[in-house]
């Protein structure tokens, strides 16, 4: 028995006398979409519905991480077999059916970070859920990709029948005009884009001081660093418990591999990467069920320490 090669089977050589005699292949129309982004975990008597809202193919330059250098980051990327330059970040938001609430964790892009995001409405859609149908919408912070599904593109809100919560210091950060107008200009539109989104439904959000129970059997933990007032939400129910990690690290094969990384979106960067070892290890030391707003879909998985980091061990498609 020969083995085949990459060669050959790029350039049909040796590979192509296996096919001798084999039928002709019908002609059928490739597809050109996915599937639906839909998860669901169950944890304890909790149904956990996973939301895929597309992958924004983000072009980096040799600032986006403030500690490496362009060559450590194209290094990590071709190590995850991804192409260097770019980082595939996608968007994963969490429903969690508590038996007498329905509540959403983080919102989607609403589209605007590109044609391949904004999938959201569509999961929702394909998984059984009408907008109107969320009670609570939680928020782990306020960067356009966490928020800005709570309207759609003419400023309506989508959750009609929401309660929004947010954590009070990501509000006092972001809605404080005297920090906006000290603020760098590249700083400038997050602070306007949470402006477009809350100020004038700033009346029905409520704001909580994180490490209380915000839903039932969800807890707020305080994660601060990537944003002055970002927060994890710790789900529990029986005995079963899962960690929403939004972003404690964005891109694991980069930020959980290399978790002293500090991204040029972290506010600060030290205290970001110290957050990050400590969940993780919290994570990693507790076996823990962890979801990762920006980990591949379904988002879902594990955190294993390694020697120089961690790595995400993502659960399997399953059956319900
Ligand atoms: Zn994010």
């Amino acid at each position: 028995m020969t083995a085949l090669s990459r060669r050959d089977v790029l350039m049909g050589g040796s590979a192509s006398t296996l096919l001798v005699g084999a039928p002709a292949l019908a002609a059928a129309p490739t597809a050109g979409t996915q599937g639906p982004g839909v998860y669901r975990t169950k944890l304890g008597s909790h149904e956990l519905t996973a939301l895929y809202d597309g992958t924004w193919f983000r072009k980096i330059d040799d600032k986006f991480v403030k500690n490496a250098t362009a060559a450590e980051v194209d290094k990590a990327l071709t190590d995850a077999f991804l192409t260097p330059g770019i980082v595939p970040t996608s968007f994963t938001a969490l429903l969690v059916n508590t038996g007498s609430k329905l509540v959403l964790i983080d919102t989607g892009t609403a589209g605007q970070l590109g044609p391949t995001t904004g999938l959201m409405t569509g999961a929702l859609a394909s998984a059984g859920v009408k907008p109107t149908d969320i009670d609570v919408i939680l928020i782990s912070h306020f960067h356009p990709d966490h928020i800005n599904g709570i309207k759609d593109k003419d400023g309506r809100k989508v959750f009609a029948n929401a309660e929004i919560l947010v954590p009070a210091p990501e509000w006092a950060f972001w809605m404080d005009d005297a920090r906006m107008n000290a603020a760098p200009q590249a700083a400038r539109p997050a602070f306007l884009n949470a402006r477009r989104i809350f100020a004038d439904i700033a009346h029905e959000v409520k704001r909580f001081e994180p490490g209380g129970e915000v839903a039932p059997g969800i807890t707020s933990v305080a994660a601060y660093g990537h944003t002055p007032g970002h927060t994890a939400y710790a789900v529990a129910s029986g005995n079963q418990s899962l960690m929403v990690l939004g972003d404690v690290t964005n891109h694991p094969w980069l930020f959980a591999r290399h978790p002293h990384w500090q991204g040029s979106f972290d506010v600060d960067g030290d205290m970001a990467a110290a957050t990050r070892k400590h969940m993780l290890d919290r994570a990693a030391a507790d076996r823990m069920l962890v979801h990762g707003y920006h980990f591949p879909f379904p988002a879902t998985g594990y955190i294993a320490k390694t020697a120089s980091g961690y790595e995400v061990v993502p659960v399997m498609w399953q059956p319900m």
